[in-house]
């Protein structure tokens, strides 16, 4: 089953009509990497292709007015599930990035259970994120940059290292973590001018 970019997800899920408008889905900049570009690049450079992927939703938040936090889910080299944080727009303070593309994964494949995905993220997750993960039977977690205020995998706590909980995933942190940190640093740069002006 092929990732369909442009199929319509139940309302529930879907930004607001005004955020749509605002910022119509750009289906080429999305478009997910065949199968065969993804065999064709190193193991480091996949991870960078699928964490820039992460990096251009994280852009679409800060143009929404949203911290600039993106995630795709990847299963066999193909993104599955894209996902913006988004918690202002939807009124939801569990829409996170991770969260809404891990949702995305789930009613793509058709199951709860995202057995053999990885997530990719720019920003180190948070307890709730990782928790999600876990539930999900998430593979690997790739993130950018470290979150010390939050971050759950290794920077605040490390929910990967919990050996009392029953489920782990591999976890790696750091790609391309200047450009994911660049992108948060600068969305709070612009709102505290706006804010003095
Ligand atoms: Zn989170």
């Amino acid at each position: 089953m092929r990732y369909n970019p442009n199929r319509e997800l139940p309302a529930k899920f879907q930004a607001p009509e005004s955020v749509r408008r605002k910022f119509p889905y750009n289906a080429a900049m999305n478009s997910a990497p065949t199968p065969s570009q993804a065999v064709t690049v190193a193991v480091s450079d996949t991870d960078q292709l699928f964490m820039r992927a992460a990096l251009d939703l994280a852009r679409q938040a800060a143009l929404a007015g949203e911290v600039p936090v993106g995630a795709v889910v990847v299963k066999d080299g193909e993104i599955v599930g894209r996902g913006s944080n988004a918690p202002i727009s939807r009124h939801d303070p569990s829409a996170h990035a991770e969260i809404l593309a891990l949702r995305d994964a789930a009613l793509h494949l058709g199951n709860y259970r995202l057995v053999g995905c990885e997530l990719f993220v720019t920003l180190e997750p948070c307890v709730m994120c990782v928790g999600a993960m876990f539930h999900a039977r998430i593979s690997r977690v790739v993130f950018g940059a470290p979150d010390p205020k939050t971050g759950a995998a290794g920077s605040l706590l490390d929910l990967f290292a919990e050996t009392r909980l029953n489920h782990h995933a591999q976890v790696q942190g750091g790609v391309l973590a200047e450009e994911c940190g660049k992108v948060l640093s600068n969305f709070f740069a612009a709102r505290r001018a706006t804010q003095k002006g």
